[in-house]
């Protein structure tokens, strides 16, 4: 099992979409788990928490770290997949209200759909773009290019703080456009050009 660390706001589009501030690439990005037991394998099909009635879905570019042969205890980006950052919107709107952590908000069962993992060597990460359709309507779509806080700056910030392992997961963060899931929906997502998935919600 592995850690699975996440980025808050890390697309300019969708901090405004909320109203919250935009960070500044200069400072440092905001950072949280969800617990390794979240994911949902490609092909799975997965029920919503009946204690939220806002899950939302959040596509983003995800990575799988390797240990770095040429840095003792560091890691490098060995594959990359599609993932949902699922987030039980109105959880995490009282957190926000009550200055308390995100952790039901984003660490709920099931709350890490993935896909399947993609070799990164030779592919410019930075530039993927990707989308999320459902019921085969489009309803999200970004480019790996938008982030405030790029691949290498993220991987260089988790090294120096946390306790990141070979095999631990990073989500990118997402775009603008995240939106709410409902029980039947059909979800396809896609990296253009290398891979698809695809869930089921119960
Ligand atoms: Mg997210």
């Amino acid at each position: 099992m592995h850690n699975i660390w996440a980025v808050g706001r890390n697309y300019s589009d969708h901090a405004k979409e909320f109203g919250s501030a935009v960070p500044s690439a200069a400072g440092e990005p905001m950072i949280f788990l969800k617990a390794g037991t979240c994911v949902v394998a490609n092909g799975a099909s997965f029920a919503l928490p009946a204690w939220s009635t806002e899950v939302h879905f959040e596509t983003e570019l995800a990575l799988q770290f390797a240990a770095n042969p040429r840095v003792p205890g560091g890691v490098l980006v060995d594959a990359f997949t599609i993932a949902l950052d699922l987030t039980a919107r109105d959880a995490q709107n009282l957190a926000k209200q009550n200055g308390t952590p995100w952790t039901l908000a984003k660490s709920f069962r099931d709350s890490c759909p993935l896909g399947d993992w993609k070799p990164a060597g030779g592919v410019d990460l930075q530039n993927l773009e990707f989308s999320l359709k459902i019921d085969g309507v489009l309803k999200q779509k970004g480019c790996a290019r938008e982030m405030i806080f790029a691949i290498p700056r993220l991987v260089q910030y988790l090294s120096e703080r946390f306790p990141v392992a070979a095999g631990d997961i990073l989500l990118t963060g997402t775009p603008a456009g995240v939106g709410p899931l409902h029980s039947g929906d059909r979800l396809q997502a896609q990296i253009h050009g290398h891979l698809e998935a695809s869930w089921i919600v119960k």
